[in-house]
């Protein structure tokens, strides 16, 4: 089977929980960031990352907004480490029901890390600049992946089908016929 070779750049924020002392500059960040206009702002229940704190136990945990779930999930687990006990909700990433964080508070819509994607790209993603006590750390990588070449033809080749059953063999031919003249 044929296979080409391509590289993908996989961006990660990874987490030290050890570091993390509650301070919230990384939810700060985060929602200024994301203010409208930009830095416009600063409102931590807009925020895509939000530190789940037990002050009791002494226990910060910085999670990143991921999916939106509709139901809260019956698995709680609780897990131990270096002493302490987290219960599964602390490392969730979703924006669930079970808690109001990764909720928008005005429109009520989920919210989700989008590693600040900006233009020109930011050198880092601005929770882990604002996090000093180093818990947050950027990193990229590169993945190599395999493109199955006839998996990409096999796919093609159903994608046109498509066409041709939605639309007819005369009309797909005529639009090829206009995108190659440039009209
Ligand atoms: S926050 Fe996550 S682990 Fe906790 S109930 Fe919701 S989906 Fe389940
Ligand atoms: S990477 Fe950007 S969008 Fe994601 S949590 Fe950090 S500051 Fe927010
Ligand atoms: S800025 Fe860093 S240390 Fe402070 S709460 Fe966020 S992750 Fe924790």
């Amino acid at each position: 089977m044929n296979a080409a070779v391509t590289t993908k750049t996989v961006k990660e924020i990874r987490i030290d929980v050890e570091k993390c002392t509650g301070c919230r500059a990384c939810e700060t960040a985060c929602s200024a960031f994301h203010a409208k206009p930009r830095y416009s702002s600063v409102n931590p229940a807009r925020s895509r990352i939000r530190v789940v704190a037990d002050e009791v136990n002494d226990e910060y945990v910085p999670v990143r907004a991921g999916n939106f779930t509709r139901t809260e999930c019956d698995g709680r687990h609780f897990y131990q480490i270096n002493g302490k006990q987290y219960s599964e909700c602390s490392f969730c990433r979703a924006a669930c029901p079970s808690r109001d964080h990764f909720i928008e508070p005005d429109s009520g819509l989920p919210l989700k890390c989008d590693m600040c994607e900006d233009e020109p790209p930011l050198a880092e993603p601005l929770c882990v600049t604002a996090c000093q006590p180093g818990c947050l750390t950027y990193v990229e990588r590169q993945l190599l992946t395999e493109l199955d070449e006839a998996a990409e033809r096999d796919a093609m080749e159903r994608g046109l089908q498509s066409l041709v059953d939605q639309h007819g063999i005369a009309a797909l031919l005529d639009n090829v016929k206009r995108l190659s003249k440039g009209r």
